[in-house]
């Protein structure tokens, strides 16, 4: 009998082009989260929810936040309505021991500025580039089971300069047909939690069913995994025994 936890995720996603836009919904009918869940749904060892900004609480209630392990974030057109008091709670959670997941316009979330410090500005052209990501990493947990780059066929482009902190580590570097190169997959800690921001994933493209790219995401719940849940704490303590 295994006594192995499943490693609980919650897939958060804006669903707001699903609705509004028929090319995204026609792409993903259920919306971008729920394709990203099931693919996660699939691998032994997860246990998958999902929950929308337009949920109460964003669907990220204490109760939900106590059962997830790993959050993944996809956002782009409303990042200013996620409550201010809910990206405090996913912030602490993350510094406590909570894996974050950030996905492609996600580098404008609150989420992640309030954790990377920085501008996390970028460029960008939405004219159907190829997409190379180049793995410059190849011993990392986060590629494991990839060739020397994944090629998707349609994307938008990002653009350096990233305004990133220095990554703890890079594990891809996209090229683009335009010629651009981008940072499009980075790891940090911050407090206990392991970050990684992961770069493709525009809406109108169906970069989410790629076999490779749920690869990667999966290969990262795992890895951002940690286990812990570690208060912060500043205790006045006693001096120990000599
Ligand atoms: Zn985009």
């Amino acid at each position: 009998m295994s006594t192995v936890q499943p490693i609980r995720v919650t897939v958060w996603g804006e669903f707001r082009h699903e609705k509004n836009n028929p090319k995204v919904a026609a792409i993903y009918p259920q919306g971008m989260h729920q394709t990203i869940a099931d693919a996660l749904g699939r691998c032994a060892g997860f246990s998958v929810r999902t929950a929308t900004l337009d949920e109460p609480e964003h669907g990220l209630s204490d109760a939900v936040l106590d059962q997830t392990d790993v959050l993944t974030w996809w956002g782009h057109l409303a990042h200013d309505e996620v409550a201010d008091a809910v990206v405090a709670k996913v912030r602490r959670r993350v510094l406590e021991g909570m894996g974050l997941i950030v996905l492609h316009s996600a580098h404008y979330s609150k989420i992640f500025l309030s954790l990377m410090g920085d501008t996390c500005s970028l460029s960008w052209r939405e004219a159907s580039d190829k997409e190379r990501l180049w793995v410059v990493c190849p011993s990392h947990p986060i590629v494991r089971g990839l060739g020397p780059f994944i090629e998707l066929p349609t994307e938008e482009m990002y653009g350096e300069p990233f305004g990133i902190p220095t990554p703890d580590e890079l594990i891809f570097i996209s090229w683009f047909t335009g010629g651009e190169v981008f940072r499009s997959g980075a790891t940090w800690r911050r407090g206990n939690g392991r970050i990684f921001y992961f770069r493709p994933g525009h809406e109108t493209y169906p970069t989410y069913h790629h076999p490779e790219i749920q690869q990667v995401i999966a290969n990262a719940v795992a890895w951002a995994h940690s286990g812990l849940r570690i208060k912060d704490d500043a205790p006045n303590v006693s001096p120990q025994k000599p």
